[in-house]
């Protein structure tokens, strides 16, 4: 047998929190080219096995004895390479993580865990012998009836079914059980007819326009139009394009964005299979659709946060909807931003990519004003809506009940009277945000946790016979008897969406009443149900953020909001912009074609400059006095942020682990080669929330008003963290460009 030479040594990227490759030797006898790196492995790591990625080859250093061979090569090609494992490496070094964090940050969790790549194939149903002659037996106009005459004649793809039924599924099981029906695999790049939408106005033909025109280019653009101004057929238009050029899709949503009637409408619209990806699905669906994208098979995927790793081996555009929402930024483990990261991947691919929002992040703002994306308007609701009319309704003085001033009940009152839906805004869920003794000043706390300057209340749940901790799920039993002095004036103080509800029930005691909030509504599908139940009937929503976008509901035509007042006075200095984004997107909900919608905004303190820029001149007034306080302080966009955040059981530990990091950080800042300007160290500084769940929080927030400046010294921290024999004894981690401060 020829022996090789020279040997070749695998660096191995793997699933820790270390920095650094690690080495193996590959199978005896095997020949190792370059096709090698992306392929997966698993290797043998102490006494455990691990599965990880080929990031590179080399030449050993010491002797290759040393050396331990992977145990299995798991693929035949590499999993991941070219543009996406370029961009996986560059997450890795922004977010100053290790390859092998960021690489089982991508993976679909089989395929994390050395599973073989799915088979892809796409589906359909058809009606068996025993089915064509057993149909007039299945009852007349009954669902299941008319899928199976849908199916009778010739093979349905799955997708097709899907956007005709939600439940098809069920009912494809109801009939194959009686041998009616039968799944049938169907050939490779099958595409049915997709439905022309609506002529497209001025500002959205210009706005399609200018994607077409980028073409094959890298083009940052921010679609800016409210809700209804018709972003979504814009994306349409432009995916369609993309399909007929051959390419592939990729569309963001956030969360609670991705709904059954969305992923129905782009079903409908572009005639080929929609593959979708979020939380909800279960590991072999969620491998499925990465698979099928990573053969070029699938041609659009829609999903949430984590589909920004999805292969795009024919890309033609990536398209980040409600580009401003919190939910994109990842929060633990690798803290990416998936829009951030869709900029860097269509940057490597040369595509262009559209982030759309009604009231877009203050960082894309800028870039957009500053002539780096271009800045793509609908200032207009498409077709005939009308935007709704907005009156800020100063209730100080006035007699709330449950929280709502007569002018808002007498609203309620006249919506439900013409046969349309309400909805109550209130961003706080359970029955009251605090248990109070009013004979001696007592109120419920959370034993486990503190805020900044005072202890967390634990919020009233059950119509007042639960206390429950936001914070750290603490529950018990609501006390009969004040514990510290005895009485039984025990009063729950404020109001939460479950009050709200009681006390619209017992108002309007013939309407629907529907809460939806965390406490009742665990996943988007319960609420689709949930909303999908309500139709068009007239009613009442009373719900948290969960309520601001998502499923649409054209007969909702009125929206009072509910004390807003509190995010008014945050310490954040993200907190203007949050919930000037939420009032307008809940402001958005009401009213569409046919129906003028109106917002009542209950607040005491009717001459906030929040509330009136907001109100003359809507979001983009906002934004521009909202940047240019930024822009004094040298807050993001302006400047860049990054926090270090520790926590331990005793104060004391992680206070002596950010003293020593901040120490390093200055002798690094203190050696940095002349002229270079570091980044300046604040703190060690208590979270907002000091104590959660019994462990004691602190943090190091840095700040650059330069990116290069801020990125080179982290590069040369982190190391020096792992170093810290205080940091052994504390559980760190770092964000870069943090989203949320706690
Ligand atoms: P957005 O995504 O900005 O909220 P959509 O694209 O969902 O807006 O459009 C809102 C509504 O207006 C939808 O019902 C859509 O079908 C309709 N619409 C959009 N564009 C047009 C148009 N050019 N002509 C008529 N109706 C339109
Ligand atoms: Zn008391
Ligand atoms: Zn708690």
């Amino acid at each position: 047998m020829p022996s090789q030479s020279p040997v070749t040594v695998l660096h191995v990227a793997l699933p820790l929190p270390l920095p650094r490759a690690f080495d193996y030797l590959p199978p005896p006898a095997a020949r190792v080219d370059a096709t090698w790196v992306g392929r997966r492995v698993r290797v043998p790591f102490g006494s455990r096995e691990l599965v990880g990625l080929i990031e590179s080859l080399g030449v050993p250093e010491d002797s290759p004895t040393q050396l331990r061979h992977v145990l299995a090569v798991l693929d035949d090609e590499p999993l991941l390479h070219g543009e996406l494992l370029g961009s996986l490496r560059w997450l890795a070094r922004y977010y100053h993580a290790p390859l092998g964090e960021a690489i089982a940050t991508a993976l679909p969790a089989s395929l994390r865990a050395g599973d073989a790549l799915p088979e892809t194939c796409a589906y359909g149903w058809v009606l068996t012998e025993a089915g064509r002659t057993g149909l007039p037996s299945l009852r007349k106009h009954s669902r299941i009836r008319a899928l199976a005459e849908r199916i009778a004649a010739a093979v349905v793809d799955e997708d097709v079914l899907a956007a005709q039924c939600d439940d098809w599924r069920a009912v494809m099981r109801t009939l194959a059980k009686r041998d009616f029906a039968q799944r049938v695999a169907l050939p490779r790049g099958a595409m049915h007819a997709g439905i022309a939408g609506p002529a497209l106005n001025a500002a959205q033909r210009e706005a399609v326009d200018a994607v077409l025109a980028a073409g094959d280019r890298f083009a940052p653009m921010l679609l800016e139009g409210v809700t209804g101004s018709g972003k979504t057929e814009v994306y349409l238009a432009a995916i369609a394009d993309c399909l007929a050029r051959g390419k592939q899709a990729l569309v963001l949503v956030p969360e609670i964005g991705l709904t059954p009637q969305m992923l129905r409408r782009f079903r409908t619209r572009l005639g080929v299979p929609i593959h979708a990806l979020h939380s909800g699905l279960a590991d072999g669906e969620r491998a499925h659709a990465w698979a099928s994208m990573w053969r070029g098979e699938g041609r659009v995927l829609v999903g949430t946060r984590s589909a920004i790793f999805t292969p795009l081996p024919e890309a033609g555009l990536i398209v980040v909807d409600e580009e401003h929402d919190a939910s994109y930024k990842q929060h633990e483990g690798v803290r990416y931003h998936a829009r951030d990261l869709a900029l860097v991947r269509a940057k490597a691919l040369g595509v262009p990519v559209l982030l759309g929002s009604a009231t877009p992040s203050l960082e894309s703002l800028q870039h957009a004003l500053a002539g780096r994306y271009a800045h793509l308007q609908l200032r207009q609701r498409a077709g005939a809506a009308k935007p709704p009319g907005v009156r800020v309704h100063d209730v100080r003085g006035r007699t709330l009940v449950g929280g709502l001033s007569p002018d808002a009940i007498a609203a309620i009152a006249a919506c439900l009277a013409r046969g349309e839906q309400a909805l109550v805004f209130r961003n706080r869920r359970g029955y009251a945000p605090v248990l109070l003794c009013h004979d001696c000043g007592w109120s419920a706390r959370c034993a486990r946790c503190d805020a900044a300057t005072q202890g967390v209340a634990m919020t009233v749940h059950g119509g007042g016979r639960t206390l429950l901790c936001h914070h750290c799920g603490a529950r018990r039993a609501a006390p009969r008897a004040c514990p510290d002095c005895g009485g039984l004036a025990l009063v729950p103080q404020g109001n939460g969406t479950e009050r709200i509800e009681h006390t619209l029930a017992e108002r309007f005691p013939d309407a629907t009443v529907l809460r939806v909030d965390r406490g009742t509504t665990r996943h988007r599908d319960g609420l689709e149900k949930q909303l999908a139940r309500l139709g068009d009937a007239p009613g009442i929503l009373v719900g948290t953020q969960m309520l601001a976008k998502g499923h649409d509901l054209p007969n909702l035509t009125l929206v009072c909001v509910v004390g807003v007042d509190e995010g008014l006075f945050s310490a954040d200095f993200r907190a203007p912009e949050k919930l000037a984004q939420l009032l307008i997107q809940v402001a958005g909900r009401g009213g569409r074609a046919d129906k003028p919608g109106s917002v009542l905004l209950q607040t005491h303190h009717p001459v906030h400059p929040l509330l009136s820029t907001l109100l003359t001149g809507g979001y983009p007034a906002f934004a521009a006095l909202e940047l240019a306080q930024r822009e004094a302080v040298r807050l993001p966009p302006y400047g860049y942020l990054a926090l270090l955040r520790a926590e331990a059981a005793h104060e004391a530990l992680v206070q002596e682990f950010l003293r020593d990091a901040k120490a390093a950080m200055h002798a690094i800042v203190r050696n940095a080669e002349h002229g270079a300007v570091g980044p300046s160290v604040l703190g060690p500084l208590p979270a907002p929330m000091p104590r959660r769940a019994g462990r004691a929080r602190w943090q190091l927030q840095l700040s650059a008003t330069r990116r290069p400046a801020l990125h080179a010294a982290l590069d040369a921290w982190i190391p020096r963290l792992h170093e810290l024999k205080s940091a052994r004894k504390v559980r760190w981690s770092l964000d870069v460009d943090p989203v949320d401060l706690d």
